[in-house]
């Protein structure tokens, strides 16, 4: 088994609606932001490479099929990732699994892409299996006003329509060291994948935890369609993750891709060890 995180891209957000109700006199001290409030956000892939030829790439970034409708992110240093593929000996066709924590567009875009010359879009990953839950494909399909902006059905229909979709609605374990949780709160049915290599358990958390900022249980971005969910489903997964001694990768997190997480009484923060 091997892991490679590659950064697709970087984009610019609002710290306010990162940190929902919490002032910036406290979070400023803990993610970096201009004087008008700005952070910096990475978009994270994570590529799982196992010992039986197995290819995984879990999420893939905002992609480039929206450009107008994503003006306002300022999407910066984004890479071809057939290229960053290529680099590592991986042709598209190879990728056997997608997993898609979510359907937002900032983790699916580069799922499906457009035909160059034609209006058509396909999915990129032609041979891929491509795991979503049912909750969030649901939620993707009708979406409540809250999250109709998040949705491009664009990147992810093309991949229904090829037979490629497969969805789950309880945890599944889809390789003998690749498990898929499920979690609710940002959006409802989040895919959470736990890969065991040789002597640790990664987490892929999603927007489950965004930031390592977020790892205090309160911190809870204003895009959190049920935020008590978030509080309750965050201190399930890092009770376990302190427990079990994980490491977890951040999809959004610029400046930590990854930590371990120890409790000191209610507090959840990063250690080395
Ligand atoms: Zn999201």
């Amino acid at each position: 088994m091997k892991y490679t995180i590659i950064d697709t891209g970087y984009f610019y957000a609002d710290g306010g609606a990162m940190f929902g109700p919490i002032p910036k006199t406290a979070w400023r001290r803990r993610y970096p932001s201009s004087k008008s409030n700005i952070c910096v956000l990475a978009t994270r892939t994570l590529l799982i490479e196992t010992d039986d030829g197995r290819v995984l790439l879990i999420d893939n970034g905002a992609g480039t099929k929206q450009p107008d409708a994503l003006r306002h992110y300022c999407f910066f240093d984004c890479v071809d990732l057939e290229e960053e593929l290529l680099k590592r000996g991986i042709r598209l066709e190879a990728v056997t699994d997608v997993i898609l924590t979510h359907l937002h567009f900032d983790h699916c875009g580069y799922t499906t892409r457009r035909v160059e010359g034609s209006d058509k879009i396909i999915p990129t990953f032609p041979n891929a299996t491509h795991w979503v839950s049912q909750k969030q494909w649901d939620n993707c399909l009708h979406p409540t006003p809250l999250e109709e902006d998040s949705y491009f059905t664009e990147n992810i229909q093309p991949v229904a329509d090829a037979g490629l979709l497969r969805l789950i609605d309880e945890e599944t374990a889809i390789h003998p060291s690749v498990r898929l949780k499920l979690y609710d709160g940002h959006t409802p049915g989040q895919i959470v994948p736990y890969i065991q290599m040789d002597e640790e358990t990664l987490v892929f958390v999603g927007d489950v935890i965004p930031i390592a900022a977020s790892l205090s249980p309160k911190w809870i971005s204003a895009y959190d369609t049920h935020p008590l969910t978030s509080y309750y489903e965050k201190v399930r997964l890092l009770d376990e993750a302190v427990r079990e001694r994980q490491t977890i990768i951040f999809c959004h997190d610029a400046y930590t891709p990854m930590c371990r997480v120890k409790k000191t009484g209610r507090f959840y923060t990063k250690c080395n060890g």
